[in-house]
């Protein structure tokens, strides 16, 4: 059989595939890579049964198919809620897409669902005909008035803070400054803020911060603060952060074993306006050549950054903000520009090519002033201005999206057009709303944690209190996905089928997905505390992921449509879990407990009364079995990364 998987680079997408490849079915995997990764799927990678495409289920897609097992969501709470409507999207269009693909080619489709449609459950345990307690709004929102910011009179809570008084800033030596705001930004937010410990005060950044990191052995990443706490060293965009000299970073050593230690990512208006004008006009070209040293063979790489350059205006805008970054440049005749970096070259390479280029998605929550800088740079790149209008013009549809996103978060009307003859996308920018800086008195609240920023430094924060979360894009998303597929089914007559999931764990987890396995299986490896939230009594159900690949299948081939439960009904309280993790990893850590966040369901157990009835399914490996393959899994990853 032929089978699709969309998101079968995920976490239960790339289990579903090995077995599905191990019974000999040909196996397509349709992946935009959003929390997927080809490291899943690296041993069918050349196998001539599997093919993997890079695409995104929001766009409708051709193929011939028997099956769909529709997966692509992202699943965990740090990922979904980090683009709400990219995951409400997702959920909708990307499941309308594929629905339709089932509808044209008659294949049979079933859709990933979820728990947590039931919400916080006023049923125990939850039952497939329960309609559920969801709070389409508003739920697990934030509560904010935590906030502080460290002022020349101490910590002021955000709200209270006056325009033109000095906020204390850490500059690039790590020493406090003090000064007045340029501007102040609703930065969205997710998760707990994470300590910044080695400075004499005590400060805290939103983990969905970027930042550079670098390694022991000079290995150069881009990462979210969060994602890694154990790099070598780290550092906050300046000026001359190119040159390569060891200085610019902040030698911060390894911090103790059980600190958080992170420095944000400054976004620098000049970083800004260069990586505008590079995703309009550059590549990143890497040549290989072999050289033979004492009789082997090894591999040298030249890395360059090439940006075409033909308009005047942008050859003396990209040519002194590269001065002002410190790049070592030369212009060549045929005009571009060339530079010569590694690290450079690895931080832009991810940024695509042509037809794939796009602006990654945390350019997109800046203030409207950095918003500008960004847009201003990708229209002297690739635009032209029609009297009062602006048209960006780009062979890639996820860059026209972004760009249009932009230019609408700077307050302009926009549209976008697809010329086939030319197979190229135009935005048309036209202003709509003046386009203003956000002032103290004018910010408004948006359930996101409010930042200061400084130029060239980094704002101290202080926080009590956990996490802000938005609004419930997910359970929503999934909700929306079960009524379409429900109305594909009765309208066109689509097989449909729908499978509830419950909490799933097992090898290939993010190490930063914020779930409560994976959360505290590499704490307790990294000999940090683990973090229960509330006092641990709230329950839930693990499933090992082999136990609902099997389930799903059978689903599949079955009779009946669903929806369906498919999880584990052996419930533990999280204490519970945390002391079976610790016990079984690392006896000496510590359990901590930190504020429950609101709404976070009491309790969660499936009734697969309906799963062993009609599928004669029932999950066979116990939690302590699971745990263990699990924890190898992730001491193989964190001992090897
Ligand atoms: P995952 O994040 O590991 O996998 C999701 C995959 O979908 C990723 O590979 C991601 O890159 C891809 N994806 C996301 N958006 C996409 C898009 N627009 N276009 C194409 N691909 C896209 O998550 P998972 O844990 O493997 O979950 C898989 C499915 O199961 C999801 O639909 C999720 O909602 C559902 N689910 C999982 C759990 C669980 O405990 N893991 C529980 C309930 C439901
Ligand atoms: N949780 C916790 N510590 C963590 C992560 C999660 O105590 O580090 C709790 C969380 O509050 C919830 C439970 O574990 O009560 C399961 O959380 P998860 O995000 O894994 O799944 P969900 O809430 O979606 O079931």
């Amino acid at each position: 059989m032929r089978i699709l998987v969309t998101g079968g680079a995920g976490f239960v997408g790339s289990h579903l595939i090995d077995r599905l490849m191990a019974e000999g079915h040909e196996v397509i995997c349709l992946d935009n890579f959003y929390t997927g990764s080809k490291q899943n799927l690296l041993q069918w990678l050349g196998n001539p049964y599997f093919e993997l495409l890079r695409h995104d289920v929001t766009e409708p897609m051709r193929l011939e198919v028997d099956q769909i097992y529709h997966l692509a969501c992202p699943a965990s709470p740090v990922h979904y809620q980090s683009n709400p409507i990219k995951t409400i999207k997702t959920s909708f269009l990307g499941t309308m897409n594929m629905l339709g693909l089932a509808k044209r080619v008659k294949a049979r489709f079933l859709l990933a669902s979820t728990s947590e449609i039931y919400g916080d459950p006023d049923v125990h345990p939850q039952t497939e005909d329960y309609r559920g307690n969801v709070n389409p709004i508003g739920i697990r929102s934030c509560y904010d008035s935590a906030t502080e910011i460290l002022t020349e009179n101490g910590w002021v809570p955000f709200p209270k803070l006056q325009s033109g008084v000095r906020v204390a800033t850490l500059n690039p030596e790590n020493q406090i400054e003090y000064h007045v705001p340029d501007e102040y930004i609703v930065q969205p937010y997710i998760g707990e803020l994470l300590r910044f410990a080695n400075c004499k005060f005590d400060f805290c950044v939103t983990p969905n911060h970027w930042m550079y990191v670098r390694s022991k052995t000079g290995r150069l990443k881009f990462l979210r603060a969060d994602e890694d706490r154990h790099w070598h060293s780290w550092r906050v965009i300046t000026g001359g952060e190119f040159s390569g000299v060891e200085q610019d970073w902040f030698e911060l050593g390894l911090p103790p074993r059980n600190a958080k230690v992170v420095v944000p990512r400054i976004l620098m208006d000049d970083w800004l306006e260069f990586l505008g004008y590079y995703i309009s006009e550059g590549c990143v070209h890497v040549r290989r050549r072999v050289k033979v040293v004492n009789g082997e063979d090894y591999n040298v790489a030249d890395y360059n950054i090439l940006i075409a350059q033909e308009k005047p205006e942008g050859r003396a805008m990209i040519a002194a903000c590269l001065a002002r970054l410190g790049f070592k440049f030369f212009q060549s005749d045929d005009h571009q520009f060339r530079i010569c970096s590694k690290q450079l070259a690895e931080i832009l390479e991810p940024l695509g090519k042509s037809g794939d280029k796009y602006i990654p998605h945390e350019f997109l929550g800046l203030s409207r002033r950095q918003s500008l800088i960004l847009l201003n740079a990708l229209i002297l790149g690739d635009g032209t201005q029609r009297g009062n209008c602006y048209i960006y013009y780009t062979k890639s549809k996820q860059l026209a999206d972004d760009v249009q996103e932009l230019a609408m978060r700077c307050g302009y009307a926009t549209s976008v057009f697809y010329s086939v003859g030319r197979n190229l996308y135009s935005v048309n920018i036209r202003p709509a709303i003046n386009a203003t800086l956000v002032t103290p008195e004018r910010v408004r609240y948006v359930g996101n944690v409010y930042c200061v920023n400084v130029r060239h430094h980094v704002i101290c924060v202080r926080r009590n209190g956990r996490a802000a979360f938005c609004g419930n894009c997910y359970d929503e998303g999934k909700r929306i996905a079960e009524t379409l597929s429900f109305d594909y089914q009765r309208q066109h007559g689509v097989e449909i089928r729908v499978a509830r999931i419950f909490n799933t764990y097992g090898p290939r987890m993010l190490e930063n997905d914020g779930r409560v396995v994976s959360n505290f299986i590499v704490q307790a490896l990294r000999g940090i505390p683990l973090t229960v939230y509330g006092d641990g009594s709230q329950t839930r159900s693990f499933c090992y992921v082999s136990d609902l690949v099997e389930g799903l299948m059978r689903l599949m081939n079955g009779e009946h449509t669903g929806p369906i439960n498919l999880g584990n009904p052996g419930e533990y309280t999280i204490l519970e879990l945390a002391q079976k993790i610790q016990q079984m990893v690392n006896p000496d850590t510590e359990i901590i407990f930190k504020p429950l966040p609101q709404d976070d369901p009491r309790q969660r157990q499936p009734d697969i009364t309906l799963a062993k009835n009609w599928l004669g399914w029932q999950p066979t490996i116990h939690l302590k079995e699971g745990l263990k393959l699990t924890i190898d899994d992730f001491r193989n990853r964190l001992s090897s990364s």
